[in-house]
């Protein structure tokens, strides 16, 4: 692999496939003017294509080898690169409208997406690779095992689409799972608007601490039963079956009644 040696606590699995490298920038469809991130660029396997599309590309890498091949590779300026921690970076400093891309490393896919969530704002769109479990989860509709406190947080704030699987052979080292492409793209202010961020938070993760539990008991200490009710939402309903919009509500009613 170039004479890098993938780093296991970076997550590291570098995509070595032609055709799927095409499909995920096809997916992205990148246009000079974009503004756009790359997180984790690692031996650029999807940079270099980026760019021949893009104007300027900005990266945010943690490894310092890595950080290194990048400016041999790329000396001039169209390339932006950002050494650190993706987990702490501050995405608004890049500007709005912003168009983010990764093969993520897996082993911070959760906090990573929690954190990005909080830039949706001023992000156009996210197209990112993860495990395909996750991508699930993410995408999953109310009523299934899949969905849970991933897919309502984020949700919340993006229309997510699965696009396609990447199988381990893709990959050096293969992962021992199956990748899939996911789209992310920020629903349009107020279409769902949970009044108080913190409030929703709580009550999603209350309320799927004991996902196969009715709502009348989990959310005991939150919500009166008749409340619930008055919602809309049958007392004896689990968390895994009401809907992203019937959390919003459930929020602002305790939003309101703080
Ligand atoms: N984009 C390359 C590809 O598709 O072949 C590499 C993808 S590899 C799965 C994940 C990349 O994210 C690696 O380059 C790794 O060093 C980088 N990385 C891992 N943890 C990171 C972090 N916390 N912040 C920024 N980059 C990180």
């Amino acid at each position: 692999m170039k004479d890098h040696l993938p780093r296991k606590r970076f997550g590291q699995n570098f995509l070595n496939s032609p055709g799927v490298i095409r499909k995920i920038v096809a997916a992205i469809a990148p246009r000079p003017g974009d503004l756009m991130v790359e997180i984790g660029p690692g031996l650029a396997a999807l940079t270099e294509p980026l760019l021949q599309a893009l104007d300027r590309l900005h990266v945010v890498e943690i490894d310092r080898d890595l950080i290194a091949r990048l400016k041999q590779q790329f000396p001039g300026d169209s390339l932006t690169i950002h050494e650190g921690d993706a987990l702490e970076f501050d995405f608004a400093t890049l500007g709005a409208d912003l168009r983010v891309v990764g093969n993520l490393p897996y082993n911070i896919s959760t906090p990573l997406l929690f954190h990005l969530a909080t830039f949706a704002d001023r992000v156009r769109d996210m197209h990112f690779m993860l495990q395909k479990e996750v991508v699930d989860r993410m995408a999953a509709a109310p009523g299934g095992g899949d969905y849970g406190r991933l897919s309502v947080m984020l949700q919340y704030r993006f229309h997510i689409e699965r696009l396609f699987i990447v199988p381990p052979g893709a990959f050096t080292p293969a992962p021992k799972v199956d990748s899939a492409i996911v789209r992310l793209i920020p629903r349009p202010a107020m279409e769902l608007n949970a009044i108080d961020a913190e409030c929703f938070s709580r009550v999603v993760t209350t309320a799927f601490s004991q996902r196969r539990k009715m709502l009348r008991n989990t959310l005991r200490d939150l919500i009166a039963e008749p409340a619930l009710a008055a919602l809309g939402i049958a007392p004896t309903a689990r968390a895994e079956t009401i809907a992203v919009a019937d959390y919003v509500r459930l929020a602002n009613a305790l939003a309101a009644g703080k």
